[in-house]
């Protein structure tokens, strides 16, 4: 699944080449996880921002500051791309789009004014589209709930510490939730516990381990986004290119395998139904 690092860098990528489009023309799967993509027809894409793992075209208001369709502020085109979902743009395609005239897992094409489709592919169908009026993310509880974002300075470990104090569930746990910080996912959450020598199942994570957990949180998102994200699978960027950071994991995946601190073999337990990597030497309680 697509964590911070794969979305920030299909971000960088594309917004250059979205701004200023007109979206003049929209299809999508039948779904209405999909569906909203037609609501998004007429406006023109002013940037793309993101929230953990979110991505949020900015779409112009109507310009009708009369009318009372919520959307005077401006409008966002909300996209989680799940677990295998994927944008890319394909030149001079014309102002029909059908994606049917795409590949077998088009979940939605939308038709720029100049005859470029923007794609959205998604294999497994986990991911969702919406649009919102611009931050109105009521009924997004994920992104409604989400923590800070780690890399902008909010994120520290006195915040960390505050969200998760008295909470019993593990910290892996916590951290996959997005409440304490935004976009960490299975393989970086086990990667930042293994260098802040935490064990995942542990469940009191005291202050001084929280800002060394904050430290290893940001140090492995920023590798993440530097490498252009991990490919493991289905995740390749807008450009079609795969990510390389699957060359820099320490421990995530690596079960069985030797610990680069002590070779021990890496021990694995699943939780919340997520298989977890990690050293029993290593990572304390
Ligand atoms: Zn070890």
């Amino acid at each position: 699944m697509p964590e911070l690092p794969e979305v920030e860098t299909i971000r960088r990528q594309l917004d250059p080449l979205v701004t200023g489009a007109v979206i003049v023309a929209a299809d999508s799967h039948w779904s209405d996880k999909f569906t909203p993509a037609l609501d998004a027809v007429g406006a023109t894409i002013t940037g793309i921002n993101r929230r953990g793992k979110y991505l949020l075209f900015q779409l112009d208001d109507d310009g009708d500051d009369e009318s009372d369709d919520g959307y005077d502020d401006g409008y966002e085109l909300v996209a989680h791309l799940g677990m295998t979902g994927s944008f890319h743009l394909e030149p001079g395609s014309g102002s029909d789009p059908s994606c049917a005239d795409h590949g077998k897992h088009t979940r939605a094409v939308w038709a720029f004014d100049d005859g470029r489709h923007l794609v959205f592919d998604d294999t497994r169908r986990f991911g969702r589209l919406r649009v919102v009026p611009t931050g109105v993310y009521n009924d997004i509880a994920t992104l409604h709930h989400m923590g800070p974002e780690p890399l902008d300075g909010e994120f520290t470990g006195a915040s960390l510490h505050k969200a998760i104090v008295g909470k019993s569930r593990s910290i892996k746990t916590q951290l996959l939730s997005q409440r304490p910080v935004a976009g960490v996912g299975n393989i970086y959450a086990d990667e930042a516990l293994f260098l802040a020598g935490i064990d995942p199942r542990a469940r009191r994570v005291g202050r001084e381990r929280c800002d060394r957990l904050a430290e290893t949180v940001k140090q492995v998102l920023a590798a993440g986004i530097d490498n252009g994200g991990t490919t493991l699978r289905d995740y390749v960027n807008a450009e079609g290119d795969i990510g390389r950071n699957q060359h820099s994991l320490l421990v995530y995946g690596r079960g069985g395998e030797p610990c680069t601190l002590c070779a021990e073999p890496l021990s694995t337990v699943v939780i919340d139904a997520r298989t977890t990597t990690f050293c029993k030497n290593c990572q304390n309680r």
